[in-house]
């Protein structure tokens, strides 16, 4: 299935681009596979598990689980068999949150980029600017005393 949103892992120092498999907390954020094995998410029986990136304490045993990014038909069908009506569309509205979360966070996340870039460009441009007029004096210095030798 495609998808107009690629997931990034929610470990700042990672961002890797989340496939098949991921982590998802009930703070809602998402994390690799590897980054929740490092930081303890993938198993509960180390204690409290902590988000890395909101620092939340995940104290119950379904606050941060395994998922499938792209489930198969078979789980799409069975995954809210059996569930009250009322229940499924809990559970469709609190995935959407999620959904929400994440895209206006990688939104925040990309203008940060971006705006840091800008700045970076117009650093390394003024850089460059003082570095052409340095070299422009000393090309008329070395023209001057030319001019004087002749
Ligand atoms: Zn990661
Ligand atoms: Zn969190």
């Amino acid at each position: 299935m495609s998808t107009d949103f690629t997931w990034h892992c929610n470990a700042l120092k990672c961002r890797t681009v989340l496939q098949n498999r991921a982590v998802v907390t009930t703070c809602s954020h998402i994390f690799c596979l590897t980054c929740a094995e490092t930081q303890g998410l993938a198993s509960s029986n180390n204690g409290v598990r902590i988000c890395p990136a909101c620092n939340t304490q995940l104290v119950n045993q379904d606050d941060a689980i395994i998922t499938q990014l792209d489930p198969s038909e078979d789980y799409k069908t069975s995954v809210l068999s059996g569930m009250h009506p009322s229940i499924i569309m809990e559970c469709a509205g609190r995935g959407l949150a999620f959904y929400t979360y994440q895209v206006s966070n990688e939104i925040t996340y990309q203008t940060y980029l971006a705006a840091s870039l800008t700045d970076k460009y117009s650093q390394v441009n003024n850089q460059l600017d003082t570095i052409i007029t340095q070299a422009n004096g000393q090309i008329k210095k070395l023209q001057d005393a030319l001019k004087g030798a002749s």
